[in-house]
């Protein structure tokens, strides 16, 4: 191991405050990490926006970001990504057209980086970076980007006290010194969302602090204790980490065996929940492969289960004209609405629809629930069934 102060990156922090012992097999040990499937989707979707953001910023005027434009970039990438399964690939498209029919027009020379570099001092340390993409918003503002592919959205707060996102201001700040305002946002790729937040002064100066401490933390460590979390199933040292290998066997310990012990209870919760999801997404791993073989067959029968797809209907509503049916029929501005159901899907729709339709005329809702009908989205998604199968 060299004695030399490795350089900082927020993947370096985030991998030591997510799992010591990921960041040990990962940095110190140098095992080679194995890619999971969400890292090589986010990679392949932040691919290919690079790509057609490169091409807005050399075009002059204009750029029309259409679905066509995204579908070519994507399926030239598609073969590269090391991902198998339609579903990724009907899901990556989905994500994309989403993205081109809402920035259908880029103006190219706002982009002021892509993938940007950045060296940035703090204290004795040097933290590297690249940035997603920094456009400008006047002659005095600029807003930095980074893509998610997450699918559970960010609280408030976890956008507010983001690590990356205080990083980013401060490469921001050095990268671009004319810039007055800089607006940090993360962009939900799956959801069509942006959250935006800013960093004070002061909250950059803590920032800073807690940087250093943590480095220093990381440089003094003498033991690097695995942390079982919903970071494991995507973590690229999984395989040969025995803390989630006993994990998956589902080696438990109860621990809460008297109800009246809330600390216990809990504390067991909190590993039961974490281990779920450890489970859950092992379970999806298996189905992955089980799946790919049903292109092949209608029915496997494997070890006493028979394995099948059924179609079920699935019903999307398309975002522009739920909330202005939505909005029309509670005299709400869509703004309002909005922000009651953040995500358009089925559920909140559902949901909205029964709250306002509880002190309307019912040919009202009627006419409120044939409009929805009208535009929502039907499509036929076949559903993967386990089934045991009796001799
Ligand atoms: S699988 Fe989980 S506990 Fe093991 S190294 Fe990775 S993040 Fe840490």
């Amino acid at each position: 191991m060299s004695s030399e102060r490795p350089y900082l990156s927020f993947s370096r922090l985030s991998r030591f405050e997510d799992c010591p012992k990921s960041y040990e097999l990962h940095y110190l040990v140098r095992e080679a990490a194995e890619e999971s499937d969400p890292l090589r989707f986010g990679s392949l979707l932040h691919g290919v926006l690079e790509d057609v953001y490169r091409r807005a910023k050399g075009s002059a005027g204009e750029f029309r970001l259409t679905e066509a434009l995204v579908t070519e970039v994507f399926t030239r990438e598609w073969p590269k990504s090391g991902l198998i399964g339609q579903e990724h690939f009907t899901d990556g498209l989905r994500i994309l057209h989403d993205y081109a029919r809402q920035h259908a027009l880029v103006d190219g020379s706002a982009v002021l980086g892509i993938e940007q570099e950045f060296r940035l001092r703090i204290g004795d340390r040097e933290v590297r970076g690249f940035i997603d993409r920094v456009d400008r918003l006047s002659d005095e503002a600029i807003e930095v980007v980074d893509y998610k592919t997450n699918r559970v959205i960010f609280t408030r707060e976890e956008v507010d006290s983001s690590l990356q996102l205080s990083i980013y201001h401060m490469a921001a700040r050095e990268l671009f010194p004319w810039a007055k305002e800089i607006r940090l946002t993360f962009y939900l790729l799956r959801h069509g969302i942006r959250l935006v937040t800013k960093r004070s002064d002061e909250e950059t100066a803590l920032a800073r602090e807690y940087i250093l401490a943590l480095a220093r933390q990381m440089d003094e460590a003498k033991a690097f204790p695995p942390r079982l979390g919903p970071h494991c199933p995507s973590c690229d040292h999984r395989g040969s980490c025995p803390a989630y290998h006993r994990a998956l066997l589902g080696r438990f310990e109860v621990v809460a065996s008297d109800p009246t012990d809330l600390d216990a209870v809990a504390r067991e919760r909190e590993r039961v929940a974490r281990l779920a999801k450890i489970l859950y997404a092992r379970k999806d791993e298996l189905e992955r492969i089980l799946k790919a073989r049903l292109k092949d067959v209608d029915i496997l029968e494997l070890a006493g289960v028979a394995y099948s797809f059924t179609n079920t209907t699935q019903v999307d509503y398309p975002r522009a004209p739920t909330v202005a049916a939505i909005a029309e029929f509670a005299g709400q501005s869509q703004e309002e609405v909005e922000r009651q159901i953040l995500v358009v899907d089925k559920k909140r729709v559902d949901d909205l629809v029964r709250a306002l339709g509880k002190q309307a005329e019912p040919a009202k809702v009627r006419l409120l629930k044939a409009r929805l009908d009208h535009v929502a989205e039907k499509a036929y998604v076949p559903r993967f069934n386990a089934r045991e199968v009796r001799r």
